[in-house]
């Protein structure tokens, strides 16, 4: 017989953390508390492998199931020292949902199961509280009608909120038990007019429907939602834990909270925690009153909050990690009811790892594994500009301040739904989510926003905990925003805002504010640089930048650049000073007129390269040759048709018969310029090969750029790179090209610089006879974006068009290019640098595409033996991160494949 039931009570637990896929995070953290020592209320978990069983037979409890269930109850029955449905001390537990990963707030819990008319009265007299017990049925009368019987919160949530307004009272717990009784007989009412039937009466019942409605909640749309963003499989299901209830409602030396063991925004290490006294848990998670500071907890009962620290502590140690908890106290005594390890932002995350390494509690593999390179990102996303924002508010632009629950900054149109921000994202609009409460219900929406905002709930609501998991900023309990959903206007700070008007979001300060503000860039923080240096210590990988001013080779160099893979020089053609001569070169008639304006282009080239090489003062530099087919340079698609307009006009009217002329000269050219298809078109070497005259000019620059830098004391290793060879013929041209004009620029300046000359590897073609390129190429760079549209045959301009189908259909997993395809591009490159290095075994290899900084790709680069990656200034940290974790991953699969000796 299937074992689908464990146990856990009296510092005694049938499972424990290792079993986390079968009990859930929730069952397997509670069961290794219990076995710690810690106080946790008893219970039972019923494992997801019972929620298989239940799915695959169109939801029947499978055999034996239930019967396990009775005796766990029994158990719980003797532990707790009460029983389920009896009328002078009955036993109230929770049902509550838990899957193998935390889904914070995307499924159902029921609280206070086990009341009914008749157990109510027990527990009132039993407790000598009648207030609590009737503020507990009538929790449990609309967690089940909500989870249970499908009727929406709101229902009941409304009428709560009159009768408070009724009595002219603000919170809760100032409703006295008279009047709860009859709101719970309300509450009753409603199930029984919504559902043709009674409030089940039967305990055990009431268990049974629970438990089946907490194992269907893993389909609830949210769950789902959930799910796609998080790229979690639908097939792991939820499990369910049934524990004794413990009560934060019992009075004043009662109460609620959830903590963090540290700031889960910044990773600060301190308690980052909230509570509310005379509560229960759902209170402060589900956002629906916004608790106090947990120092209210601390003046309340000093012991409890210095055992809390205690516990807290305990578990961070225990599980190596920043730990979320849930805990209750009642009439003074303390229960944990929830630890996992906390979402946090990836700053948090940085800080966090580092910190437990100091603290000597991880090492530092496992603090480089712990962060995830792609979230490096947001550590480097921009904050707010200090002074354009003192001048918003000294304009009065300030709207509303909040708590601050997410950091970063965010800019967007105010949207007051999910659906819209989902749709309007969708059209490429910037949209902030402005809700009156966090609701895991928005799930979409926050995905789709900028950014954050509600007036009411915690920090550690679920909505908070969800938005900085995800890396929104993001602002609760801004009490000042008074939002009209019909309208579909907000009010505060005394002006109206309207949907669809732009407002900025401070999540790091808290601060709601009218119209856009600035941003500006971070700066680095201590942490991220020491967790940096240690991915530097353990990656073998290098990682350099594509970058194409000294501005970017600088910003590259901060990052930790070890070099630049490419400088694309037609980026230099495109300013506005040069672009007039680049035309005039393109445009001459005969080759004395394009040599002269070639001539003119050089001292710039010579600039930039002077530029460069300083930046990266004992740095390597690859540079690479033109490029793109020269129709680029001559005119945008918008001058073309102002010259066909003119062209019309001056014909029309008559006028300027030379300008008329001059305009059929350009559009002549142009047209004779045009390609069907570009991008294998004349472009590349292919261009270097027809009018060398443009290559000469490029490395004389480099070269005299190179011998002018070094006679002032700069150390410059210039790598000169053919672009787009396919052909040996090709590479052995201008190589013999490139090196004859080198070698002339070196003795005419008289300057001992070494360089090499060497080429990309896009075209599939060059990929296979990498052995013969590299006879005269002396490294190899992979181009993968032109290496991914040559080898698909998908045009690179064009894959919009029907990438999206692919993607969704599953015909594809990603777009190949932003993620490497390992399978049919990877199988080139690991022929290119096999066949390469057959004839060059020292030879370079590095990546330029977009690819260089996408953590999947870096890995799949390490493990074929490049030797460094090139990624934009930007991504370096993330490449040098991904470098580092592909190796130490790398070395942990070969220790476990190891034969033992
Ligand atoms: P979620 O996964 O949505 O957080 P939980 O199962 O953790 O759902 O429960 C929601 C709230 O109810 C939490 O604050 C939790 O601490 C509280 N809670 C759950 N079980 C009990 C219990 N046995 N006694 C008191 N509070 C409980
Ligand atoms: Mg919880
Ligand atoms: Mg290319």
């Amino acid at each position: 017989m299937t074992k689908y039931v464990y146990s856990f009570g009296r510092g005694k637990a049938e499972g424990s953390s290792v079993m986390r896929n079968l009990l859930g995070g929730k069952g397997c953290e509670l069961a290794e508390m219990t076995n710690l020592g810690i106080p946790v209320p008893p219970g039972f978990t019923v494992t997801t492998q019972a929620w298989a069983a239940y799915n695959r037979t169109g939801r029947q409890f499978p055999d034996g199931l239930w019967d396990q269930v009775a005796s766990a109850l029994e158990k719980l029955e003797q532990d707790a020292g009460l029983v389920l449905g009896d009328p002078r001390r009955p036993l109230l537990v929770s049902v509550r949902s838990g899957a193998r990963v935390s889904m914070p707030g995307m499924m159902e819990t029921v609280l206070n199961l086990g009341l009914n008319d008749a157990t109510v009265e027990g527990l009132a007299a039993w407790t000598g509280n009648e207030r609590f017990a009737w503020d507990c049925y009538r929790r449990f009368i609309a967690m089940f009608g909500d989870v249970v019987l499908g009727i929406k919160r709101e229902a009941f949530d409304e009428h709560l909120e009159a009768l408070k307004k009724h009595l002219g009272v603000k919170s809760d717990p100032e409703v006295p038990a008279a009047e709860l009784a009859r709101l719970t007989q309300t509450f009753k009412d409603i199930v029984g007019s919504r559902t043709g039937s009674e409030f089940p009466q039967d305990p055990r019942e009431q268990l049974r429907l629970a438990v089946r409605a907490v194992f269907d909640s893993w389909f609830a749309k949210k769950a789902t939602e959930y799910r796609r963003i998080h790229n979690i499989p639908a097939e792991w299901g939820t499990a369910v834990t049934v524990m004794s209830m413990v009560f934060g409602n019992l009075g004043e030396t009662s109460g609620t909270g959830v903590g963090f063991t540290r700031d889960p925004r910044t990773g600060e290490p301190i308690f980052y925690a909230e509570f509310l006294a005379n509560a229960q848990g759902e209170d402060v998670v589900a956002g629906i009153r916004t608790p106090e500071h947990i120092d209210d907890l601390k003046r309340r009962m000093p012991e409890i909050y210095d055992e809390l620290l205690t516990i807290a502590g305990r578990l961070e140690r225990h599980y190596k990690d920043m730990q979320d908890i849930e805990f209750t106290i009642q009439e003074g005594k303390l229960y944990l009811l929830q630890t996992r390890s906390g979402k946090r932002s990836a700053a948090a995350a940085v800080r966090v790892a580092v910190d437990l390494v100091h603290e000597a509690v991880i090492d530092q593999h496992t603090a480089l594994l712990r962060v995830r390179p792609q979230d490096l990102n947001q550590v480097l996303h921009p904050g707010f500009d200090a002074q354009d924002k003192a001048e918003a508010i000294r304009a009065g632009r300030l709207l509303a301040r909040g708590l601050p629950a997410a950091p970063g900054a965010a800019v967007g149109e105010v949207v007051f739904d999910a659906d819209r921000a989902v749709e309007w994202a969708k059209a490429g609009r910037r949209v902030i989510l402005l809700r009156a409460e966090t609701s895991p219900e928005d799930i979409a929406g926050m995905y789709a926003a900028q950014g954050i905002v509600t007036s009411r709930g915690g920090r550690t609501s679920h909505a908070a905990v969800v938005a900085v998991g995800m890396g929104k900023p993001c602002v609760v309990g801004a009490g000042d925003v008074v939002i009209s959903e019909e309208r579909r206007t907000f009010e505060a700070g005394g002006r109206t805002v309207r949907e669809g008007e732009i407002v900025s979001v401070d999540g790091t300060t808290g601060e709601v504010l009218l119209d856009s503000i600035d941003t500006v860039e971070p700066g680095l923080q201590d942490s991220f640089r020491e967790l940096l240096s240690w991915a530097d210590r353990y990656r073998t990988l290098g990682v350099r930048a594509n970058a194409d001013t000294p501005d970017d080779a600088r910003k590259a160099r901060e990052f930790g650049a070890e070099g630049i893979g490419l400088v694309r020089t037609e980026h230099m053609f495109f300013a506005p000073d040069r672009i007039a001569i680049v035309r005039e070169m393109i445009m001459a008639g005969d080759r004395a007129t394009r040599l002269a304006a070639v001539q003119k282009l050089l001292p710039f080239q010579r600039d930039d390269f002077v530029g460069i090489f300083r930046a990266m003062d004992g740095l390597p530099v690859t540079v690479r040759l033109l490029d793109p087919p020269l129709h680029e340079f001559l005119a945008n698609p918008k001058e073309y048709r102002e010259m066909i307009e003119e062209r019309a006009r001056l014909d029309a009217l008559n006028m300027n018969p030379a300008r008329q002329a001059a305009l059929d000269e350009k559009l002549a050219k142009i047209d004779s310029l045009r390609e069907a298809n570009p991008m294998l078109g004349h472009r590349g070497c292919r261009l270097g090969i027809t009018s060398p005259e443009i290559y000469a000019m490029q490395v004389r620059a480099i070269m005299e750029a190179a011998c002018t830098v070094a006679e002032q004391g700069v150390k410059v290793e210039p790598e000169i790179m053919i672009p787009l060879t396919g052909t040996v013929g090709e590479m052995k041209l201008t190589y013999e090209n490139t090196k004859t004009v080198a070698e002339a620029a070196k003795i005419e300046m008289g300057g001992a610089v070494t360089y090499t000359i060497g080429t990309m590897i896009e075209v599939p073609r060059a990929a296979l006879i990498a052995d013969k390129i590299a006879q005269d190429a002396e490294f190899f760079s992979f181009g993968t974006n032109d290496l991914t549209q040559m080898t698909f045959g998908y045009s690179r301009d064009d894959v919009a068009k029907f990438l999206p189908d692919y993607l969704q259909k599953g015909l594809l997993q990603h777009d190949p290019f932003s993620v490497l395809d390992q399978e049919g591009v990877g199988e080139l490159i690991r022929i290119g640098i096999e066949r390469g290095r057959r004839t060059r075994p020292d030879l370079k290899v590095g990546i330029c595409g977009e690819h260089g900084g996408e953590p999947a790709s870096v890995e799949f680069c390490h493990k074929v033996g490049m030797t460094y990656v090139s990624c934009s200034p930007f991504m370096i940290p993330i490449a040098r991160l991904s470098a580092a974790q592909a190796r130490i991953r790398v070395r942990e699969a070969s220790a476990e494949g190891a034969p033992s000796a």
